[in-house]
């Protein structure tokens, strides 16, 4: 039969990364234009592991907007869900490598045509045929696409989706800690599928101890599974009947961005057909091992979309 859709619902911008670390970006002599966007590239993830994906969500009616979109279509991403607002431009970020490898952003939004989508633009009847409706955060920050996102879960659970939640906290975004925390706990108890990165939960939190009474802590009785990312420890998994963690493999690294976005979207293409494995430990060991194959994969390419891998390519990668 036909694959079930995955509808991811969010912002998509583009990254000016410089070429050197160390440096700001007026500093550096060149600069790479990094499309992204937490919800983008889990849509783009979804498509091109071969399971079918859209992308909801506003653009610039811009250059930028129109090239972001047609990145979406290259690479199989549904855009039906796709708006694109007259007047504002799209979302841009300028980012500065530090040599301490942190990185450090400087947004254009204000505000961008992504935090511009209303309730009445939604494409609903896209919506409505989500088998899965993935979204995070950074829509929650202001209206009025706060009001969509409630919208567009709300609409998408009544039609029987499951709901998958990354809450990818971006802090600088967030006017405040404590901002940041009531609005991604206000939604908390919607989700079927919640994955945190160990550093979200440590914040979500407010512990330091990373470890199963700490995410214990953050259960709720409607969550079907909760995972937390621990970079190259791979991942721990939790459900109402067994808990444990997957380990990932060794790569080079050469850019972790995106790794966590490939993780979900390896994850969501292999559940969207088969949510069984929500209730079958050896299943979904099986499902996390090849999430964090593509997790690592993604971690040798520097980007994040660029570095998303094909089903070929994280078979073979598993094979190896
Ligand atoms: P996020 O990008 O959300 O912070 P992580 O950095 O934890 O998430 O990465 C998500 C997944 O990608 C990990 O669970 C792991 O499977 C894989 N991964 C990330 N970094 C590495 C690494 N250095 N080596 C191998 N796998 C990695």
């Amino acid at each position: 039969g036909e694959k079930g859709l995955i509808v991811s619902f969010g912002e998509m911008l583009i990254d000016f990364v410089p070429t050197v670390s160390g440096v700001s970006l007026s500093e550096s002599p060149g600069f790479l234009k990094a499309p992204g966007g937490a919800p983008a590239n889990v849509a783009i993830a979804v498509s091109r592991l071969g399971g079918r994906a859209a992308f909801v969500g506003k653009l610039g009616d811009d250059d930028f907007g129109h090239m972001l979109a047609g990145i979406l279509r290259k690479n199989g991403v549904v855009d039906q869900g796709i708006n694109f607002d007259k007047e504002a431009r799209t979302a841009l970020a300028f980012v500065t490598l530090r040599s301490d490898g942190e990185r450090e952003f400087m947004f254009y939004r204000n505000p961008s045509a992504d935090m511009l989508l209303r309730p009445d633009e939604l494409n609903l009847e896209l919506i409505r045929s989500a088998k899965v409706f993935h979204y995070g955060s950074i829509s929650l920050i202001t209206e009025p696409c706060r009001s969509a996102h409630m919208k567009a879960m709300e609409v998408a659970k009544e039609a029987g989706a499951l709901l998958s939640y990354d809450p990818n906290l971006r802090e600088p975004l967030w006017p405040s800690h404590e901002e940041a925390r009531t609005q991604i706990m206000s939604i908390w108890d919607k989700a079927d599928i919640i994955k945190v990165s160990d550093v979200e939960l440590e914040f979500l939190t407010e512990k330091q101890t990373i470890d199963d009474e700490t995410a214990m802590s953050l259960w709720h009785p409607n969550l079907k599974l909760l995972l937390v990312t621990l970079g190259e420890k791979g991942c721990r998994y939790y459900t109402k009947n067994f808990h444990g963690s997957v380990e990932t493999f060794h790569v080079d690294a050469v850019d972790t961005t995106g790794a966590g976005d490939s993780f979900v979207g390896a994850l969501l293409k292999q559940i969207v057909d088969d949510q069984s494995v929500l209730e079958e430990e050896e299943g979904l060991r099986k499902v996390l091992r090849f999430a964090n194959a593509c997790g690592a994969i993604t971690t040798t390419k520097k980007g994040a979309i660029p570095a998303l891998p094909s089903n070929s390519e994280a078979l073979s990668f598993l094979k190896d």
